[in-house]
């Protein structure tokens, strides 16, 4: 699996990172969220993606 944030989407909220933080981490500025691990089967990923308030994150 393969996740990816559309950064220009990402609005920093930290809830993905919050749902999931096996998945997702914040960048070093804390302003976006970046994936930290876009293999990962963790199963809150989809708890994320429904999380984010911007829909910025998509896996395939
Ligand atoms: S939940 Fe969405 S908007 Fe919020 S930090 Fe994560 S990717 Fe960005």
């Amino acid at each position: 699996m393969a996740i990816v944030i559309d950064d220009d989407a990402c609005m920093g909220c930290e809830a993905c990172v919050e749902t999931c933080p096996d998945a997702f981490e914040m960048n070093g500025d804390g302003d976006k969220a970046i994936v930290k691990e876009s293999d990962t089967e963790a199963d809150c990923v989809d708890e994320a993606i429904d999380a984010c308030p911007a829909e910025a994150i998509t896996k395939s």
